[in-house]
């Protein structure tokens, strides 16, 4: 563990939350259920992310059939497991674990195919799917695939007590577990363990929202209960985000620079025309992905 002492940040004006979002049960996979925290409404409002999901459950029928074999084209997913373990296998080779803590980022790009599936019986497991945009360009690239056990993911621990991982960008000072890419992506989970309050820089034009996976929180000036998604404002004057805890709580606080670029989305394709989804279809029926 990569713990570092804070180098302080303040923000000089914080973002304000735009408006709460409740997740949506559904089901995915083999019959995995889940809340769909960001949906497909959201993806021109929250650009360049595309969905993110949160699992939690201590029923295996819950999660036990996992996500057999599926394609995934013009995108990237990340895993991020707070709680039990995913096994990945995918068409280009590469099998992976991930376990509590651990973050998995797979580059989909011009097609893969692979499984996620629980490596447990029973327990709890927990955790998050966010899916982040590839720009045009990209959106063909190669299949790539990174596994950055929880040990791995550098942490950052404020005089307050509230603990960042830093999963993706930088928060005081830390560098975060994934390299930036083309919308270089905050992925932070927030920890506070007992009352206290911690300033996160944010780059001015990323669009970004905070979700409260326990407890409640204060973002910028407004009140974030457990469970709700805050879409907080893009505004240029405002440096970063302030969160205050009164009690124990977590959240994720995720951004990202847009790509104001259309989007097509069907099931596990997200490209840019129609066409090109419509290629996607014929090239992962003929099999002609990875
Ligand atoms: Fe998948």
């Amino acid at each position: 563990m990569n713990t570092t002492t804070e180098s302080p940040f303040r923000v000089s004006r914080s973002r304000r939350v735009e408006r709460l979002v409740e997740g949506m049960p559904t089901q995915d996979g083999a019959g995995v259920k889940l809340v769909r925290v960001l949906t497909q409404d959201l993806q021109r409002r929250l650009d360049p992310f595309l969905m993110l999901d949160n699992f939690r459950s201590d029923d295996p029928g819950d999660y036990i059939a996992g996500f057999p074999d599926h394609p995934h084209r013009g995108f990237e997913t990340v895993t991020y497991m707070l709680a039990g373990c995913m096994r990945h296998r995918d068409s280009v080779g590469n099998e992976g674990l991930i376990n509590s803590g651990g973050v998995q980022w797979m580059t989909a790009g011009r097609g893969i195919i692979h499984s996620e599936m629980p490596e447990q019986q029973d327990g709890l497991m927990e955790g998050f799917q966010l899916w982040v945009n590839l720009p045009a360009n990209l959106k063909m690239t190669t299949p790539g695939w990174r596994d950055i056990p929880g040990a791995q993911v550098p942490e950052v621990i404020s005089a307050e007590g509230v603990r960042v991982r830093v999963i993706a960008g930088r928060a005081h000072g830390v560098t975060g577990a994934v390299p930036q890419g083309s919308v270089d992506p905050v992925f932070l989970d927030l920890h506070f363990d007992a009352p206290g309050s911690i300033d996160i820089e944010l780059p001015p034009g990323h669009n970004a929202f905070a979700y409260v996976y326990r407890g409640s929180l204060r973002v910028g000036d407004g009140a974030v209960p457990q469970q709700r998604m805050a879409v907080l404002e893009t505004r240029a004057e405002a440096d970063g985000v302030s969160f205050r805890a009164d009690a124990p709580a977590r959240a994720v606080l995720i951004a990202g620079r847009p790509l104001n670029e259309p989007i097509a989305q069907y099931g596990p394709f997200v490209m840019n025309t129609h066409d090109e989804l419509m290629q996607a279809v014929r090239d992962y029926q003929s099999g002609n992905f990875a």
